[in-house]
């Protein structure tokens, strides 16, 4: 009966505690939501903002390991935590991924390519940037972007008043636009004596800037995968990563072959990765789980040919048709209320 401590109460948090219950370890939930959906299959939940130091010791005092479900933890919040009780991923992992400047000096330190960028503190910085990159480019809050929030894509070089004014005075970065032919993502896990082990690689589909569907296995050439899965145990071992990572990357493909680049690193259990659930021998969540505690990691094989799809904003009618369809495996994530664009469940479907 050992007691997991999850920072976040969102559909990761859950899925993590509901694996983690598989192994008779309860979870203990820190968000400052209330009514999360992590919150109805947990032990205990406080619902406390993440700089109250008094909430935020008792609920570490509480647990044996704490471990967080999104990137965006303050740096503060990680510290105390991590000085009372182990904090896997640990908040070098964090510091390095909350902040796509860092992150991309990171990947590019370790000799793997990332799409050519430049820092945007001013508007100077912004001209600068789009003389040096060529349009199309993207520029990016450096902090706190998820679902392609805070980025917009600059065609020409006019209008770039208008972009860094979106940004609202946050430090930003400028990306090179690449021009993909597939995304992928890399879904592993490292432990803390540093084995490593990866799912197979999951071809992304977004829409909206949001995933809609994952194909595993991903339509790359075995060489690439090989590739992937080293560049990604590459960044897991530079972070002396302990829990499951997600190296998000695109593929290009030109007359001489197929190349990656290192899009962002995750240091979490990924949406990209929900079919293992249903799909693989060991879920990510539960592969996380037993990352984090010391116990042996699980086999990742594949169940079959997999397609998982988002159920994104209101779907409510699709439903009752995913429960009549065999084969198909429905996720539902017990938010209370639907938006568009919000991730309401997922279904995965294996041939
Ligand atoms: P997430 O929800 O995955 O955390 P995010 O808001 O952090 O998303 P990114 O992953 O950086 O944003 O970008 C979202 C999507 O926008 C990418 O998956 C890709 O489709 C597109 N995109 C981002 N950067 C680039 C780029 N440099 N070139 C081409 N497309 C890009
Ligand atoms: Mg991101
Ligand atoms: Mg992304």
């Amino acid at each position: 009966g050992s007691r997991l401590g999850i920072v976040g109460g969102g559909q990761l948090a859950r899925m993590i505690a509901l694996s983690a219950a598989e192994l008779a370890i309860s979870s203990h939930i820190f968000t400052p939501e209330p009514h999360c959906p992590a919150g109805d299959v947990a032990a205990q939940v406080t619902q406390a903002e993440y700089d109250d130091e008094v909430a935020l010791a008792a609920f570490a005092d509480s647990v044996d390991i704490i471990t967080y479900e999104f990137e965006n933890v303050p740096a503060k919040t990680a510290a105390l935590l991590a000085s009372r009780r182990p904090l896997h991923p640990n908040s070098d992992a964090l510091e390095t991924t909350q902040d796509r400047l860092l992150e991309k000096e990171f990947i590019a330190g370790l000799n793997l390519p990332v799409a050519s960028f430049h820092a945007i503190d001013t508007i100077e910085d912004l001209s600068h940037g789009v003389q040096i990159l060529g349009s199309p480019c993207i520029l990016k809050t450096r902090r706190f972007g998820y679902d392609g929030k805070g980025q917009i894509k600059i065609e020409a070089n006019d209008g770039l008043n208008r972009a860094f004014d979106e940004m609202s005075g946050a430090p930003a970065i400028l990306e090179a636009y690449i021009p993909f032919t597939r995304e992928i993502s890399v879904v592993a896990a490292r432990n803390a004596v540093g084995e490593f082990c990866a799912f197979d690689i999951c071809e992304n589909v977004h829409r909206d800037h949001i995933l809609q569907f994952t194909y595993v296995p991903a339509n790359i050439q075995n060489k690439t995968a090989e590739i992937a899965i080293s560049a990604a145990r590459k960044i897991a071992d530079a972070l002396q990563y302990v829990g499951v990572i997600a190296v998000e990357m695109f593929v290009t493909s030109d007359g001489s072959g197929e190349r990656i680049i290192i899009n962002e690193i995750a240091p979490r259990v990924h949406n990209s990765a929900h079919w293992t659930i249903d799909g693989a021998n060991t879920s990510q969540f539960q592969q996380h789980v037993r990352a984090i505690c010391g116990l042996p990691l699980g086999s990742v094989a594949r169940r079959g040919t997999i397609e998982m799809e988002n159920i994104v904003g209101d779907a409510t009618q699709r439903w009752l048709d995913f429960l009549g369809e065999p084969n198909t495996h429905l996720h539902l994530y017990g938010k209370r209320e639907t938006r568009p664009g919000r991730k309401m469940g997922h279904v995965t479907r294996v041939r």
